[in-house]
């Protein structure tokens, strides 16, 4: 996937925003979708998204749509950082399939970082359903007393 490879439809992630797909959702609103990472780099590896917009990285995505998106960034970065304690947060997006991006519908990663914890593989161990479960609780409980 080059950067200038057209927008997929059918990409996983415009199936979960149409509800063709599954996920764990953390927030949502007219505009931006955020659930958890399936194949998680560390616990709590969030993913942000925008809804409305076909873009596939940084360079098409409208800049009204990417200010939403960030600003849910920083909202859940500071839920996450409350909720699960990490000592520190990488925020990072990546464009073409060069740069690591393996789901061509941009997106932003929140990933905690434990001390003494490694990170683990781009998009590649599956993590378990009932641990998912278990995260989205929590940080939805924790989303819901903002307001
Ligand atoms: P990228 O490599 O494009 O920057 O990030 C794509 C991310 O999407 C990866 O971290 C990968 O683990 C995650 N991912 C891939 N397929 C799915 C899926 O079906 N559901 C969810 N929630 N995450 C996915």
């Amino acid at each position: 996937m080059s950067l200038t490879t057209p927008y997929d439809p059918q990409n996983i992630f415009a199936q979960i925003i149409r509800g063709d797909a599954p996920c764990y959702k953390l927030y949502e609103d007219d505009d931006v979708l955020a659930f958890l990472d399936l194949f998680p780099q560390s616990f709590g590896h969030t993913l942000v998204i925008p809804k409305r917009s076909a873009a596939c990285n940084i360079l098409d995505v409208d800049t009204d749509a990417l200010a939403k998106v960030m600003a849910v960034v920083q909202k859940l970065t500071r839920v996450i950082v409350d909720e699960l304690q990490p000592d520190g947060v990488q925020v990072a997006q990546f464009n073409g399939a060069p740069a690591g991006q393996t789901v061509f519908h941009i997106h932003v990663h929140i990933v905690p970082r434990y001390s003494g914890e490694g990170l683990g593989i781009h998009a590649a161990g599956k993590a378990d359903p009932a641990d998912l479960e278990q995260l989205q609780a929590r940080l939805q409980q924790r989303i819901a007393t903002l307001g």
